[in-house]
């Protein structure tokens, strides 16, 4: 079936607010790689895969092997109420990982789930409902998740179970603090954090939720060192920390395993999901014991921690460690931050490059300023697809390019990224100062 019939189905009985890329939207027919194939046989280079799900890349042996062995027992799930080898094995393998003291590990099936699980065990944790988090920020699309989701675009409801304020910080190229030095630049959203619970807050407040990058937010973060002042502030007042990981775990970022850890902070909990699966649908908590263990009735997940997930979980995780994918994306993430940065000066659509390992950005503004320009974004989707090359777009003002390709991106395909990227931002710039 055509791609361009699937789109007419699509929108028959898919809802509106589905968000589908591109003038006309492709299907993902096959994939090998970090290599992808649409309904027409056409074969692209696929730049944004690795934060949605392929952490690893598409069709790995390993990981397919593990799963199938799963498949292969005749038990694709039963119940949670019975014991699990492969979720009891990955919980052991993540809370070792996870360098908070004793941790425990509970699973869901997406990141907006583990977030709702995380806001569950911290209000109940401090006989609390107000919860801190950033502006700018996405954590899920559930009531809860919804609430604390900074981005007026992605959410979907006002009503909230949570008492929510915002504070200043994630995103720095467009804070008010921009124009000072990075150390004045966390002073400031110091301040600002403790003006905000002694000042918005009801006091009391259960925890803080961040994303050490802001992931649909456009790939913004604040400088190093900036969540260990924050958290100086929240120990302080007793307040729980929440690094959501979903985006920035695993090796990613390259120069640390987990996000949060480039601000030399450990976090009370950390909530995970996307990568970790390489496809398959997984999320969780990983937090201190007593944090984990404060709920007094019985809960669970039904698929949470099923089988075949934490399986191709296991083996998504032996895969990127035996591997070295961590350094891969530092190594690869360097690159193409230096090639984006070198061929930016020429061209005025680009405003910033900005990133860690293999999540990088690239924030387009109009040109002679640095009003954002969702138009250049659309624009250059268009421009690098049309070239062979998927990359995603994001930011407050869908105004951000992201990049973020399977973590075992080879050399070659960077360099055959960058050619591409050059070449389209090249034609987008000339298209918009038309
Ligand atoms: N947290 C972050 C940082 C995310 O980027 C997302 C998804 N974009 C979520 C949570 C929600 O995850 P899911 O879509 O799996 O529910």
């Amino acid at each position: 079936m055509s791609d361009a019939e699937l789109l007419a189905r699509h929108r028959a009985v898919l809802p509106n607010w589905m968000a589908l890329y591109y003038e006309e939207p492709i299907q993902i027919a096959s994939a090998s790689g970090r290599r992808v194939t649409d309904g027409s046989g056409r074969s692209y280079l696929d730049f944004f895969a690795g934060i949605l799900t392929n952490a690893v890349g598409y069709d790995i042996a390993e990981i397919s092997d593990a799963v199938r062995a799963q498949l292969d027992t005749g038990v694709l799930h039963s119940s949670t109420l019975y014991l699990i080898r492969s979720q009891i094995e990955l919980a052991e393998r993540i809370a070792g990982l996870s360098g908070i003291p004793d941790a425990k590990v509970f699973f869901t099936n997406s990141g907006t789930e583990a977030n709702e699980t995380v806001l569950m065990l911290a209000t109940q944790y401090r006989r609390s409902d107000q919860v801190l988090a950033l502006r700018n920020s996405y954590h899920g699309r559930a009531f809860a998740t919804v609430a604390i989701t900074g981005n007026r675009g992605w959410s979907a409801s006002s009503l909230s179970p949570v008492k929510v304020s915002y504070v200043q910080g994630g995103y720095q190229y467009r804070s008010p603090f921009r124009d000072l030095s990075d150390a004045d630049y966390i002073a400031a959203c110091a301040r600002d954090l403790r003006e905000v619970i002694e000042t918005t807050t009801a006091g009391d407040v259960a925890c803080m939720i961040a994303e050490p990058i802001q992931g649909v937010g456009g790939f913004s973060s604040p400088p190093d060192g900036y969540f260990a002042a924050i958290k100086e502030v929240l120990d302080e007042y007793g307040i729980l920390f929440v690094s959501d990981e979903v985006q920035t775990g695993w090796g990613r970022i390259g120069e640390h395993f987990w996000g949060i850890q480039a601000h030399g902070v450990t976090p009370d909990a950390m909530t995970f999901a996307k990568g970790l699966g390489n496809g398959l649908a997984i999320g969780g908590v990983v937090a201190r014991p007593d944090l984990m263990d404060c709920l007094t009735a019985n809960s669970l997940s039904t698929f949470g921690g099923n089988p075949v997930s934490t399986a191709g979980a296991l083996a998504t995780l032996e895969y990127l460690l035996d591997h070295d994918l961590q350094a891969n994306a530092a190594k690869l993430g360097e690159r193409l931050i230096d090639g984006l940065r070198t061929l930016a000066p020429a061209h005025p659509i680009v405003g910033d490059v900005r990133g860690k390992g293999l999540m990088i950005g690239v924030e387009l503004v109009e040109p002679g300023g640095t009003e954002p320009s969702p138009r250049a974004a659309v624009a250059l989707l268009e421009a690098t697809r049309s070239r062979g090359l998927l990359v995603g777009k994001g930011g407050l003002y869908g105004n951000v390019i992201r990049l973020a390709p399977p973590m075992s991106l080879t050399e070659d395909e960077a360099e055959e990224a960058l050619g591409i990227l050059a070449e389209s931002i090249a034609a987008v710039d000339a298209e918009v100062r038309a």
